[in-house]
């Protein structure tokens, strides 16, 4: 019953295949889940491809998963069998240093056991994430998920939906801020619906110029293109704050130009290669660099909530579970509007 079907990296160079492998039993604490939607999120290319250089195969991606709890554990009380849930990037913590105790178990000082490519916290049994049938949390690290959003389009929500929300909210980005999302991306496409329903001033920065409408229908206000550094001109000093998404290198002086005195610029997208930071981009201006991962399980509910009170959910592209590796490719196009979205059923 703990069999598990799944797709596999089984290195770093080869398209994904089909593997299989067993989950651990339902402890006390577990709820076991029956995967529906798996989101298909920029990093899980990244660690597939080994680009941020911390990879172990065979490697099951995906954590952006929603699904239906099949089986509970005897202590669990925040679930019951037929109840959805979700898991995001991380599926255990210490639960005891001064992060965790915080509700800000993603900053885990000890060991944050990632979904995917981690171990968990006995130090040696290998995590696998959601391109697999089923899998097996404890309840305090697994979200309700709201009865009333389209799972699919919920299931991005667990990492591009929280990874946006949370440096919005540590910001207090809102009503009477100008704020540029670069990169519309996954992630991107998040932070402008949730950037606009917190009544903030968006502005998309594409490198794509065919993305204008799309942005507007989202929910920006404003849109530029960076390939074209006289728009660029214009929006010097703009800027309350500037969250980037970008997967690639790319130039952070070029946007810290764009910020207001005492503006923020925040990083979130995660690019292989380091980047130089001019002192002058900083001191001018008196600006802030600085940059946010995920959100805490507390929050990551908090999230799911304001998500369906707002009726905000990820545009989706559903695919089934063998077209992932053309699926990456387009990702690294810029080619998917916005998110991936893997229909578990066609594993
Ligand atoms: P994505 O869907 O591929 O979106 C990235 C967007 O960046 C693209 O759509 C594109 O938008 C823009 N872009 C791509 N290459 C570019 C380049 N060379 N120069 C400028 N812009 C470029 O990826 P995602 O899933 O949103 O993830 C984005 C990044 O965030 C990844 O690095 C991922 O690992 C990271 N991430 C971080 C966290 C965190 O906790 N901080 C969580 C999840 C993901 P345009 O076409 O509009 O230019
Ligand atoms: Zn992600
Ligand atoms: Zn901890």
């Amino acid at each position: 019953m703990r069999t598990t079907r799944a797709y596999a990296a089984f290195d770093e160079a080869n398209p994904l295949g089909p593997f299989e492998f067993e989950r651990r039993e339902v402890r006390d604490y577990d709820v076991q889940i029956e995967t529906l939607y798996c989101g298909v999120c920029h990093t899980d290319i990244h660690q597939v491809r080994n680009e941020w250089g911390a990879s172990k195969y065979p490697m099951v991606p995906g954590h952006e998963i929603v699904g239906r709890v099949v089986r509970t554990g005897g202590q669990v009380t925040k679930f019951r069998v037929g109840d959805l849930a979700g898991i995001g990037c991380f599926v255990d913590s210490c639960r005891t240093c001064p992060s965790c105790l915080e509700g800000l178990e993603q900053y885990c000082e000890v060991h944050n056991v990632g979904t995917y490519n981690s171990v968990e916290l006995d130090g040696k049994t290998p995590t696998y994430g959601g391109y697999s049938s089923q899998i097996i949390v404890d309840e305090k690290y697994t979200l309700k998920v709201p009865e009333n959003l389209e799972l699919a389009r919920v299931a991005p929500l667990l990492c591009a939906g929280i990874t946006t929300y949370s440096p919005l909210m540590h910001w207090k980005v809102g009503k009477g801020h100008r704020l540029a999302v670069v990169g519309l991306g996954g992630l991107g496409h998040m932070a402008v619906k949730i950037g606009a329903a917190l009544g903030a001033d968006v502005t998309v920065l594409s490198t794509s110029p065919g993305k204008e409408e799309d942005a507007r229908s989202l929910g920006a206000h404003n849109f530029a293109v960076t390939r074209d550094p006289a728009a660029l001109k214009n929006l010097r000093s703009s800027f309350d704050f500037i969250l980037d998404t970008v997967s690639a290198p790319h130039d952070y002086n070029m946007y810290l130009n764009l910020l207001k005195r005492d503006g923020t610029m925040i990083l979130v997208g995660a690019p292989p290669e380091p980047t130089p930071v001019a002192g002058f981009s900083l001191i001018a201006r008196r600006k802030r660099l600085v940059g946010s991962m995920i959100g805490g399980i507390r929050e990551t509910q908090e999230m799911l909530d304001f998500c369906a009170a707002h009726n905000i959910m990820a545009d989706v592209e559903v695919i089934p579970m063998d077209y992932i590796n053309e699926a990456y490719e387009r990702v690294l196009k810029s080619d998917v509007k916005y998110r991936f979205v893997i229909d578990m059923a066609s594993l």
